[in-house]
């Protein structure tokens, strides 16, 4: 018995056609002496009907043998349903199957977790979830996941095909280059004591095929960070990885403007405007506190530093004259802050070293706070008309460094709105997509601990050419052609126009960032050298690939959106890796395990 349809296909159209589906058993029920029984496959599912009257009993018992998730194959006339049956929330919902013959696949044990309806599978572990992990894509949600994350990755291969990009193949065995993240490391049998690494990303290899003349390279690559795992990041995960020559910023940026807009509309079929708009690393953070800003709601910072240079409260005062500034921000409707809201805000301040948070609630005509008895009119005047405060706000302050300034209100900003969203207060729509190109953003970053500069993205970022002559007497002046593309606050990729000279790429490894010249020859010898026959000016970007199709599904998850993705301890639960290997195979590669005792 061989399919003729698959099971979202019947429509009124074959009503009195004999077809054939197979598929998985979805749910059964047994009703007024006959067995219902929906079919489903990877397209949809059809309602199939058991008749006792018209089938032998032999197959009619079958049928009633069958649990969720056997695999059959039925054959039967396409009818309609009867009158007030139809199910409007399915596509076959119109019509049914009258079964004449059955053919049992395969059958199935009672399953760890039921696949057929979403709010039971929403409540179900996660860990059970990615143990079965093949029963878990069966759910329609994830395979529809994997179907969209499939779409897109055509799409972007065309796209790119489109606009003369070719699609290059990258080592995964890569040199252990330690800047960036910890690497994953595969020690190497033919030659004891040294090692492989997996790649962070394609950047080193890129670059030289641009040395090699390719001009226009893209992959869908597969990069390896060995971090300890936030929420929403995986240990190996997927890039879309560009790089292009003889281009400067704008080129990227119409590129990707075009890539998503096409992303956009063959997933979504929505039609996103573009050029996006542009915001400075300074400007995202002095009105947002961060530099992946969600632009989707105002709640912006306001300075107040002027106004608050000479105030008796030393508070303000007193970190304006110690080179800071004093911001706040308005959240609107918020005067009703409960005390463990207050306090989670004030966690947020502390965990940057600030001593505490300043507020005031503003309830019954009142301002409410025991710091508003050190204002003068003409503060609070200020106030009142920069915040455009009202009956039920809640202005929350921070007094400290620039930097620390911005990123605590920046975090307060958005706990505010999460509050303010749950109380019906600040509605998103969920089909709006504010994106953001973020530009200008400094080159390097100095580590206090170190008591050095390293690079706020990779060392072979390039400097904005009037910035050059300050690379070596004052770096923190130094802006980086560096560009990150943000959708709804959420960093979607980031690149950069690159070094492609030898002598400014040498400065910045030796000089700037102070490795040591035997260090940067053993680790970059080959790339210095590459450029110094024939490098052309280029540049490039990554966006990644994962949280594009998480945001692409609606899905908080990254995990949602890989086929066999990690646990936040870096696990596979479904092949149970990793795990020990035999002492043999530790042999081969010249490897003791020296092991802490376990208490
Ligand atoms: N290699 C960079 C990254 O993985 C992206 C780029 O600069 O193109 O973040």
């Amino acid at each position: 018995m061989k399919r003729t349809h698959h099971c979202n296909e019947l429509r009124p159209a074959h009503i009195g056609q004999t077809v054939t589906l197979s598929g998985w058993v979805h749910s059964r029920r047994d009703l007024g002496g006959l067995i219902f029984i929906d079919i489903r496959d990877r397209e949809g599912r059809t309602q199939t009907v058991f008749d006792p009257s018209n089938l032998p009993k032999e197959l009619f018992d079958r049928a009633a043998a069958l649990r969720s998730e056997c695999v059959i194959s039925v054959t039967g006339k396409v009818r309609h349903r009867p009158e007030g049956t139809n199910n409007a929330k399915i596509p076959t919902g119109e019509v049914e199957l009258g079964v004449t013959a059955l053919e049992v696949l395969n059958m199935a044990e009672v399953l760890p977790f039921p696949v057929d309806d979403p709010e039971v599978a929403a409540k179900v572990n996660e860990e059970l979830r990615l143990q079965y992990r093949y029963l878990d894509l069966r759910r329609p949600e994830m395979s529809r996941n994997l179907r969209l994350r499939s779409k897109v990755a055509t799409a972007t291969r065309v796209f790119m095909d489109e606009q003369g990009f070719l699609e290059v193949e990258t080592p995964t065995l890569f040199k252990s280059t330690p800047e960036g993240a910890r690497e994953f490391l595969v020690p190497n049998r033919r030659e004891p004591g040294t090692f492989y690494a997996l790649p962070q990303s394609p950047q080193q290899f890129k670059q030289i095929l641009m040395v090699a003349g390719v001009e226009r390279y893209f992959q869908l690559a597969r990069c390896y960070r060995d971090e300890d795992l936030r929420a929403d990041r995986q240990p190996e995960f997927t890039q879309v990885d560009i790089e292009m020559s003889f281009i400067d910023r704008e080129d990227i940026y119409t590129l990707i403007e075009g890539l998503l807009k096409r992303v956009w509309k063959t997933a979504l079929n929505v039609d996103i405007p573009t050029p996006f708009k542009r915001l400075s690393f300074n400007d995202a953070l002095n009105r947002y506190g961060i530099d992946k800003p969600d632009t989707r709601f105002g709640m912006e910072l306001v300075d107040f530093t002027e106004e608050f240079r000479a105030s008796t409260f030393k508070v303000f005062s007193g970190a304006i004259s110690n080179g800071g500034v004093v911001k706040a921000l308005n959240a609107k409707g918020l005067a009703d802050a409960t005390q463990g809201q207050i306090e989670t805000m004030t966690e947020y301040a502390k965990s940057f070293g600030a001593k505490g948070l300043a507020f005031i609630k503003v309830e019954k005509g009142e301002w409410k706070s025991p710091i508003v008895k050190f204002f003068n009119d003409a503060e609070k005047a200020a106030l009142t008309q920069k915040l455009a405060i009202e009956e039920g706000d809640l202005i929350l302050f921070a007094a400290d460094q620039w930097l620390t300034a911005c990123e605590i209100l920046g975090k307060i900003r958005l706990y505010c709105a999460d509050v303010l969203k749950g109380q019906g207060k600040l509605s998103v729509p969920a089909d709006r997509f504010d994106f953001l190109w973020v530009v200008d953003f400094p080159l390097l970053s100095f580590d206090k601990e170190q008591n050095r500069w390293y690079s706020s993205h990779h060392p072979f970022t390039a400097p904005v050419a009037e910035d050059v002559q300050f690379l070596t007497s004052d770096p923190k002046k130094v802006r980086g052609q560096h560009y990150d593309i943000v959708v709804n606050g959420v960093e979607l990729g980031g690149g950069s126009i690159r070094i492609h000279q030898p002598d400014v790429q040498k400065t910045v490894f030796e000089q700037v960032l102070q490795i040591p010249p035997e260090m940067v020859k053993a680790r970059f010898g080959y790339m210095l050298e590459a450029f110094r026959y024939g490098a052309p000016p280029h540049g490039g970007i990554a966006l990644g690939f994962d949280r594009l199709i998480a945001i692409l599904c609606g899905t908080q998850s990254i995990r949602d959106v890989i086929a066999f993705p990690k646990t936040a301890k870096g696990t596979d639960l479904m092949t149970d890796s990793p795990a020990p290997v035999e002492p043999k195979q530790l042999r081969d590669l010249h490897l003791e395990l020296k092991m802490a005792k376990k208490e």
